[in-house]
């Protein structure tokens, strides 16, 4: 990839902070320039070397830019995008790193001209943790994992080119897919996972006996439930900006849940252990060690 002369960030946490660092680690980038909502974290931002530079608003973090990257929450997006429109460079890449597409290209379309709107490359990196915040992020976090961008029908194939270089300068394998199949597919995998991890917990933590249940909390709870550590505000904007796409997923796992209680209600051995079964052979298949997967 070309080197980056001047790259702007808006969101210095997690993933918009991996990304310079990983860019800077292989030389491809001049300079940074970071905006974030709170001072303290554009402080922290350069004191971890984030950014180069930081500035007091996303129009002048833009302004002169050749790739501006977006990783705020998916629902403080459309705030970004109303205010980089009037100092956006004509020739600069927009990309972003939300969980959920179709909200983010709803907001981009309603705040960007024509001409702005085809400059934006919807992207989602397939990687992350449960950390968040500046101090999270670190240079090799996208290196073999799935980066999805959902090009739009105006966006040029050299802008699209540019968007998937620039993912895999930094080790990403970058697939492309559309809008709404992006929102459906990751409904099931990453938000509905949340969505129930968050669920359990909360439940279980509101148990009278609740101090004696976490007691003897063992390795299996803690697997299933790591990611109810996540950003509570994070995964807010997520659920909500895709329950068109999950709320139909969460409806289809509550009937599963359903069917395997009834199960275990007429003591049907059989029934759930062919459930089971079935829910092992699939989750065996997904992870033999011979397949390449992103986390
Ligand atoms: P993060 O670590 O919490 O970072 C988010 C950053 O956005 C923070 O620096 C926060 O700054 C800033 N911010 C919040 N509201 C803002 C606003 N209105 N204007 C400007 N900056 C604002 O979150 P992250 O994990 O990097 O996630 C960023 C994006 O990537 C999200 O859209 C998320 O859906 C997506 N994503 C996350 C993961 C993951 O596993 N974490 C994976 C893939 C994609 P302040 O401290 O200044 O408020």
């Amino acid at each position: 990839m070309a080197k980056i002369d001047r790259l702007a960030l808006i969101g210095l946490g997690l993933i918009g902070g991996s990304l310079s660092l990983a860019l800077k680690k292989n030389g491809l980038v001049g300079e940074v320039v970071g905006y974030s909502r709170q001072a303290q974290t554009r402080l922290r931002a350069c004191e971890l070397g984030l950014i180069d530079r930081s500035v007091d608003s996303v129009a002048e973090a833009v302004r002169g830019a050749d790739v501006v990257f977006i990783a705020t929450p998916v629902q403080a997006m459309a705030g970004v995008f109303q205010a980089m429109a009037a100092s956006l460079a004509p020739h600069a890449l927009v990309t972003d790193g939300g969980s959920v597409k179709g909200s983010v290209v709803a907001a981009a379309k309603a705040a960007l001209s024509p001409a702005q709107w085809a400059q934006f490359v919807p992207g989602h990196p397939i990687a992350g943790t449960e950390r968040s915040g500046p101090d999270a992020a670190f240079a090799s976090l996208f290196i073999n994992h799935r980066v999805i961008l959902t090009p739009l029908p105006e966006n040029s194939a050299a802008l699209v080119t540019r968007a998937v270089a620039l993912w895999t300068s930094v080790g990403a394998v970058v697939e492309q897919m559309d809008v709404q199949h992006h929102d459906h597919v990751l409904a099931a995998t990453s938000h509905l996972p949340h969505l129930a991890a968050f669920g359990l917990v909360s439940a279980l933590s509101r148990l009278e006996e609740r101090y004696e249940v976490f007691r003897y909390a063992a390795g299996g709870f803690r697997d299933f439930t790591r990611i109810a550590s996540s950003d509570p505000l994070m995964w807010r904007d997520i659920c909500v900006a895709n329950r068109d796409e999950l709320l139909p997923m969460l409806d289809h796992y509550l009937d599963e849940l359903l069917h395997l209680r009834r199960l275990i209600d007429a003591s049907d051995y059989a029934g759930v252990e062919h459930l089971f079964c079935d829910a092992k052979a699939a989750r065996d298949a997904l992870y033999q060690p011979s397949v390449a997967h992103p986390s």
